[in-house]
């Protein structure tokens, strides 16, 4: 990928997107285009055309995504499954159409299946249904990780994609309603904090697993796998390690300085019970993330209180 190349990043405002943007441009690439929704709606196919023809970037990378937690997916099935679908067919059919030499689809580790043995290795997508939770946004991501394999096998042009772990970091999304479970807990646990509460709610058992990783780390993984990796075959991009959910409310409320108990509501859904990558592929090529969980939450507690 050469430096003054143009590079389209899709999403490019959003937690995973803006955190490529600021790696690359950081990394010296000097012509990366960002649209933010206002100036390209990504659900409008003449205008993502449109938009192709006149920036012809070589190079594309697809973070845009409508997003959400364990609460969005369930509560907005249809329109996360409508909405990437569409998002992800227009800008990678159009990136095909215009000439992109080079592009990456960011998928998802939900997209393997709800009891797939762990770690789970890239083979094993497909092989069984997903978790029902997040139905919806899994068949939209295969479809989408699919569409750049066949793109790939079909003209030979490199559309990749990596299926990245749990992500975390600034400009996520902190409503309780929306987010994931760290900017989720990490806004309830400051307003407990903040009201005095006694208690603590965690939603479900506590027992899930989730595997995280900081943004500026998928950033510069996905950066790595731009310039190096040419295979027809997506790659998991994550940590390695997961910890239960009750593990990382414990962590979340010594960051925060929350005094309260902690008490489990297991009348909310715990969603799939763990779902950390194999990540022995991306290893062998050279790439591993290097911000700690603490650290990494650290930093976004900072951010959340400079910018909420
Ligand atoms: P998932 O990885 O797709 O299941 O999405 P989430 O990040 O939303 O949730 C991960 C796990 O954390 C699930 O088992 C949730 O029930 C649990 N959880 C506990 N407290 C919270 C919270 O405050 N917000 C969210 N989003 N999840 C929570």
């Amino acid at each position: 990928m050469e430096r003054d190349a143009t590079i389209l990043v899709t999403g490019g405002t959003g937690l995973v997107g803006s955190a490529i943007v600021r790696i690359l441009r950081a990394k010296g690439y000097s012509n990366v285009l960002a649209p933010a929704r206002g100036m390209l709606d990504l659900m409008n196919v003449q205008a993502v055309r449109e938009y192709f023809a006149a920036q012809r970037p070589a190079y594309a990378v697809l973070a845009a995504a409508r997003v959400g937690g364990i609460a969005a997916n369930m509560a907005h099935p249809a329109e996360f499954l409508h909405q990437n679908i569409v998002m992800q067919e227009n800008v990678m059919w159009a990136a095909h159409q215009q000439g992109v030499r080079k592009l990456m689809f960011l998928g998802s580790n939900c997209i393997y299946p709800r009891e797939c043995p762990q770690p789970m290795r890239e083979e094993y997508i497909m092989t069984g249904p997903v978790e029902p939770t997040n139905e919806a946004y899994a068949i939209a991501k295969i479809a989408g990780v699919k569409l750049a394999e066949k793109i790939y096998e079909q003209y030979g042009t490199p559309f990749i994609s990596c299926l990245p772990c749990n992500i975390y970091g600034d400009r996520d999304h902190f409503e309780t309603e929306r987010g994931h479970v760290i900017p989720g807990m990490l806004r309830r646990m400051h307003d407990a904090k903040r009201s005095g509460a006694p208690e603590f709610v965690i939603w479900g058992t506590g027992t899930p697993r989730r595997e995280f990783m900081h943004a500026d780390d998928l950033a510069e993984g996905v950066e790595f796998l731009m310039r190096v990796y040419t295979e027809n075959r997506f790659v998991n991009i994550g940590s390695g390690e997961d910890i239960t959910v009750g593990e990382l409310a414990a962590l979340i409320k010594e960051i925060v300085g929350y005094k309260g108990k902690l008490v489990f509501d297991t009348s909310k859904p715990d969603g799939m019970p763990r779902k950390l990558l194999e990540v022995s592929r991306i290893r062998a090529l050279g790439w591993a993330p290097r911000v700690s969980l603490r650290d990494g939450i650290e930093r976004v507690y900072r951010w959340f209180l400079e910018n909420q």
